[in-house]
């Protein structure tokens, strides 16, 4: 194996003291982060970054000033808070460790120079917006760096297949040409609830949004189906592919949404392994809530490098129409292939 297709993961033994989630669940965040590492040094050969903080300017290309200052304020706070209205907290030191989840993404780049395959298992924090915490996320360290690397010369592609739609990402990079393609659990209710497939970007973006909503209750057959929209990649060429992994669309998710199981996250990996002759790959932990979200995670990982797992039965979905109506939505997005090549 040459030193190029060696994975690398990002790795502070902090991140099992992190968790930014609501309070009912910020153990189970804190246990994945445990049982993640446990597994990935028994399962995996892997080079272990150790990350180093970002500045507080980096957190200004995405977020104001004012939401900054109030990261730093409330950080002084000797006592668990709320960022947003009852999901995100605050807590003691809360902004070190925001620098540290960051600063592991630009660590990563860094690193690319070595590695074509980098992860950071805490990381992918979709839904925060540019003035305010969202959905467990204080901040949005995927458009931060989605914005850094592009500002770098590079182009960018972001798949992002967390349970929930990413819409800090979509909102943050509306107008970029930036290709955004989010596959999520949808029913026009469920948290975020945005994601609409005539969301499509504006400005510059336009055509570069790509919303792929599941119905609520897919399994392992429909998901694997909506993995085809993932051919559009390759017509677009990007240098570096972002991927927000998140596992909290796992059957046994506290959060649950989807019927998914760790097949579902190793085809991810095995389809996403494929782009790595042409594109760096940085993978981010995303969301998970659950028993089986290490496992996820460390599937993932494995399809990343070329490894088929079997951990579980498939799963397949109840509404026999969930696939039927996926294809019309992929139909209706192949037609960009032309307008990326
Ligand atoms: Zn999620």
């Amino acid at each position: 194996m040459s030193f190029q297709s060696m994975l690398g993961i990002v790795w502070d033994q902090k991140f099992t003291e992190i968790a930014f989630s609501h309070p009912m669940i910020r153990d189970w965040s804190k246990a994945r982060m445990r049982e993640f590492i446990k597994l990935a040094r028994e399962k995996l050969t892997f080079v272990e970054i150790k990350p180093i903080y970002a500045d507080e300017n980096d957190l200004l290309l995405v977020h104001t000033r004012e939401y900054v200052n109030k990261l730093k304020e409330v950080s002084k706070i000797p006592y668990l808070g709320f960022l947003d209205d009852g999901d995100t907290v605050h807590y003691p030191g809360i902004f070190d460790d925001i620098l540290l989840v960051l600063g592991s993404s630009f660590t990563a780049i860094k690193y690319f120079k070595y590695l074509n395959f980098i992860y950071v298992p805490l990381g992918g924090f979709h839904h925060s917006l540019p003035h305010k915490a969202m959905g467990f996320c204080p901040i949005n360290d995927v458009s931060i760096v989605a914005l850094r690397l592009m500002e770098m010369g590079e182009k960018v592609a972001i798949i992002d297949v967390d349970a929930h739609h990413g819409n800090g990402l979509q909102y943050i990079l509306y107008n970029k040409p930036i290709l955004k393609i989010n596959i999520f659990a949808y029913d026009g209710h469920f948290f975020p609830g945005t994601g609409k497939i005539d969301e499509v970007g504006e400005g510059e973006g336009k055509g570069y949004n790509i919303n792929i909503p599941l119905p609520l209750g897919s399994a392992d057959d429909v998901f694997q189906r909506s993995l085809e929209i993932l051919d559009l990649v390759e017509d677009f060429r990007p240098s570096y592919i972002l991927v927000v992994a998140g596992v909290d669309g796992h059957k046994d998710d506290q959060l649950k949404s989807l019927e998914l199981t760790t097949n579902s996250y190793n085809m991810l990996g095995l389809r996403i392994r494929r782009f790595g002759n042409k594109s760096k790959i940085l993978g981010f932990g995303g969301g998970g809530y659950g028993p089986m979200s290490a496992l996820s995670m460390i599937s993932f990982l494995e399809g990343l490098l070329g490894r088929k797992t079997y951990y579980e039965p498939l799963t397949y979905s109840q509404n026999k129409y969930s696939i039927e109506k996926i294809e019309k939505i992929i139909l209706r997005f192949k037609g960009l292939s032309n307008f990326f090549s």
